[in-house]
């Protein structure tokens, strides 16, 4: 049974909440044996006329008891079981978090968000219910259905038993077959419900494009069509479901029907006497319950094998980049260097970088600028270690950045990106992301650094005021000055902005630049920008086209060479000129 293999290590840890609950549903089970047989006993005394007063009462009280310690058991058994149950969803989904977070940007191109939101939610819970309700199914059907059986031959005729359980394999084959068909279509509703998500998650955050567009109606209209979807197959699904009870109920009659024609010949015959003809019936109706378990125990089995199965596939996928066996040990980025570094996106066909070579000592600025499209957020993302990387094209104090630990050449890196990424936090919460641990004297100087403070001064609430989903109470500036006050505030080895600057002004941006370049001096910066004042300062400067680097040098060298850092410099100029 691959679902118990698979959730081994949490049934191991639980074993002894298992093996509690598990010891009093079959006290229960044992428990209820008694009772019809009591009643039978009564029934005989009856016929032959000698039941005392007293000894009814006695039968009367008993059973009143009897019910009230089952009360107990079952209670106690439940809360055990599905305590076991939510735990199991609580530690799923902790580790899929821890998964995710794990992963590289490969990995979320492949899955979308929507389809992870449902694993984490819908597949988790049905493994849960598995490992809980699924459990006490099981439990039910293996010890209800033997204590019945056996009390049936003991205490009965187990010639009434065998004939009366003669329909029970036909059950067992045409449960197993619904149960592999409950499991297809489960898979493919929660596959639906994936991709539901994706839809309201797409149109929700993109409320305000749809709007401008007058896109409403037809988005409205594609989202219908996904919600049936989802409704069609969950209505198959539950049209499986719904023959399971049914099914049931016939056996059960044909077993009732056998079992009074041919009990009630027992009866005639003297074989039995009529109270153990009733307690054959009680019994025989006991039986049901063990019976509706199995059904409901194969139903619940084949939709948590479904969903491990969805789960453990992205379980099973491995982040692109990956820690070396034994990381060298590097102290600090003395110097970051290019050798040739080719570089193809893992879902693109052409790469977007092409032998870029550079070094850059401590302490440089490398100013990357070119076309859109060139490659530019490309390169600068390739010192966050995002995407895997052929061997020898990216050192790091002279060590292929492929034996340092990722960790280790991630802390270094303060990354302003191109998009900025807010949390729907307060202003300070999203400036000390990186650093919760902050002063307010740090954050202060950072939000000084990033020309930040007199916006955060006309705030509602100052540093407290909450930006809103993804900064949407933010201008584009302001997100941009935040982000960068973000990076700045790390006070890392190595800053990269990916024309982070973009949005504001151009004094703002050059004192912004003075800011950095007289509080970080000695350390190591990465500017790409469309505006080339940016990089003007910069040690060295990158022209990028498709990929290549077509010019380099100091901006006096880039004059003077005259090419398309020359006429796109001359053009600004006389831009900014004419605006002034
Ligand atoms: P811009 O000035 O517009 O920011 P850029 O110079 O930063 O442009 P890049 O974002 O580096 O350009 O993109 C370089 C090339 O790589 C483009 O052709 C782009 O289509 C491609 N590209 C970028 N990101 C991905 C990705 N995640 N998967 C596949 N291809 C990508
Ligand atoms: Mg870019």
């Amino acid at each position: 049974m691959s679902f118990v293999t698979r959730l081994q290590w949490f049934f191991k840890t639980r074993w002894l909440h298992y093996s509690v609950a598990i010891g009093l549903m079959t006290a229960v089970s044992l428990l209820q044996t008694i009772p019809p047989k009591m009643i039978g006993n009564t029934i005989d005394n009856i016929q032959k006329s000698n039941l005392t007063a007293s000894e009814l009462s006695q039968t009367a009280l008993l059973l009143v008891g009897l019910a009230l310690l089952m009360y107990v058991l079952v209670y106690v058994w439940i809360t055990t079981l599905y305590g076991n149950s939510v735990l199991l969803e609580k530690l799923l989904r902790g580790r899929f978090m821890a998964h995710l977070t794990r992963m590289t940007p490969g990995f979320f191109q492949r899955n979308s968000t929507g389809q992870l939101m449902a694993l984490a939610t819908n597949d988790i819970l049905a493994i849960g219910n598995t490992a809980g309700y699924g459990v006490m199914t099981l439990v039910n059907t293996v010890v209800g259905a033997s204590v019945v059986i056996v009390t049936m031959i003991s205490l009965i005729d187990y010639r009434l038993m065998l004939a009366a359980l003669v329909p029970l394999p036909l059950l067992a084959v045409v449960i197993s077959f619904l149960g592999r068909k409950v499991r297809a279509r489960f898979l493919a509703a929660q596959d639906a419900f994936g991709k539901m998500n994706d839809h309201a998650l797409e149109s929700i955050s993109g409320i305000r494009v749809l709007r401008s567009y007058v896109q409403e109606n037809e988005d409205l209209a594609a989202f219908d069509r996904v919600t049936s979807g989802v409704m069609d197959r969950n209505r198959e699904v539950s049209l499986i479901n719904a023959l399971f009870q049914p099914l049931i109920s016939l056996i059960v009659g044909v077993s009732y029907s056998i079992g009074i024609e041919y009990g009630s010949y027992l009866v005639f015959q003297d074989e039995i006497s009529l109270g153990q003809l009733i307690s054959f019936n009680i019994y025989l109706g006991m039986l049901i319950w063990p019976m509706i378990s199995f059904g409901e125990f194969i139903n619940v089995l084949q939709r948590g094998n479904a969903s491990a199965d969805r789960v453990e596939k992205s379980f099973l996928q491995q982040p692109d980049v990956i820690d070396p066996g034994q990381p060298k040990r590097v102290d600090i980025p003395a110097s970051i260097e290019m050798r040739g570094l080719t570089f193809t996106y893992p879902t693109a066909e052409h790469p977007s970088l092409r032998q870029i070579s550079f070094t850059l000592e401590r302490g440089g600025t490398l100013g990357i600028v070119g076309r859109t499209g060139s490659g530019k957020s490309t390169l600068i993302k390739q010192l966050l270690r995002q995407y895997p990387l052929a061997e020898e094209q990216l050192f790091i104090s002279g060590v292929p950045v492929e034996a340092i630990a990722i960790d280790q050449v991630r802390r270094w890196v303060a990354y302003v990106p191109q998009e900025h990424l807010l949390l729907s936090k307060s202003i300070r919460d999203n400036i000390a992301l990186g650093r919760e641990d902050a002063a307010d004297g740090e954050i202060a100087k950072a939000v000084e650094m990033a020309s930040f403070a007199p916006d955060i001064a006309i705030m509602p609430e100052g540093m407290g005021t909450i930006v809103g989903e993804n900064g949407v109470m933010l201008s584009g500036g302001q997100k941009q000055r935040l982000a960068i006050a973000r990076a700045l505030l790390m006070d890392a080895e190595i800053l990269a902005m990916d024309d982070s600057l973009s949005a504001v002004d151009a004094r703002t941006e050059s004192r912004i630049l003075q800011n950095i370049r007289k509080e970080r001096a000695g350390k190591t910066t990465f500017i790409t920008t469309h505006r080339l004042s940016a990089v003007s300062h910069a040690d060295w400067i990158l022209v990028l086209d498709e990929g290549r680097v077509i010019e380099e040098g100091t901006h006096e060298q880039l004059m003077h060479f005259g090419g398309w850092y020359r006429k796109q410099w001359d053009r600004q100029q006389m831009e900014a000129g004419l605006e002034d």
